[in-house]
């Protein structure tokens, strides 16, 4: 059967709170045998914990303030980011990034708060999980100013150009695929044609962004099979294929074989 890795989903969130168990061992059945839990803030990296503590060796911790997050208290939070971060176990900082979609008033302290993150990240050698909605752009300047200094992670439920992907993918950054590909309206089959596989990597982003045929449900880990199919369709491929380069793309990218 084919091996998949969720690269990004929120499972410790109380959407789960009936069936969490059950929902990582479905997962596990159906071949989604590693998950990668990017943080939120500080009220979620309680049951982020528990999680990854109860799933040793398929769900895997991240630790970052989610640009969504970014309030007043945001330098308290970072320095809660920090301190989870130095005392170790986490295979990326994630999820940071910039959104202007929800509030455009907060971009300098968004701002403020991704460059300190990727700072953490060169300081703890971790790769990133990106959080980009409406900013590309403003990412990508940030990103100018750490180029050529190793920093490594993923643009996550990837919704931009095939011109900022190829962007992206020049900057040594993975792109991150979810149930948006499985939309009629997505514009992401053009980025899929024109991106090598050995960029993509899979995630569902549970609870959110469930893919068709469940899309308007909650969104759950072992629908991954379904991403890699709508990308075996668009490249013509197998789904062995997509699982296979996919899963090994993720896994160097997050290390998580070195570290088990
Ligand atoms: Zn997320």
């Amino acid at each position: 059967m084919p091996e998949y890795i969720d690269t990004h989903a929120h499972l410790y969130l109380p959407e789960f709170d009936a069936d969490r168990e059950s929902i990582v061992e479905t997962a596990v059945y159906r071949g989604v045998k590693r998950i990668l839990l990017p943080n939120i803030d500080s009220t979620t990296i309680g049951p982020l914990h528990k999680l990854a503590d109860r799933f040793p060796g398929i769900c895997y911790p991240m630790m970052g303030l989610h640009p969504t997050s970014v309030k007043d208290n945001f330098t308290k939070e970072l320095e809660r980011v920090e301190k989870e971060l130095s005392s170790g176990g986490f295979y990326a900082v994630g999820e940071i990034g910039l959104d202007l979609y929800w509030d455009k008033t907060r971009l300098k302290e968004q701002n403020i708060a991704f460059g300190a993150q990727l700072d953490m990240a060169l300081k703890y050698n971790l790769p990133v999980a990106i959080h980009a909605r409406e900013s590309f752009e403003e990412i990508l300047d940030v990103l100018n100013e750490y180029k050529n200094k190793g920093l490594q992670g993923v643009f996550h439920a990837f919704t931009g150009t095939v011109e900022i992907a190829q962007d992206v993918v020049s900057r040594g950054f993975s792109i991150g695929i979810g149930g948006i590909i499985t939309y009629k309206n997505s514009t992401l089959p053009d980025v899929i044609r024109e991106t090598d596989l050995s960029h993509i990597i899979l995630e569902t982003d549970s609870p959110f962004l469930t893919p068709v045929p469940f899309r308007g449900k909650r969104n759950e880990s072992s629908y991954i099979p379904y991403i890699a199919e709508a990308i075996g369709k668009i490249k013509d491929i197998t789904l062995e294929e997509v699982a296979r380069v996919t899963t090994a793309n993720a896994s160097k990218l997050f290390q998580l074989d070195s570290y088990a």
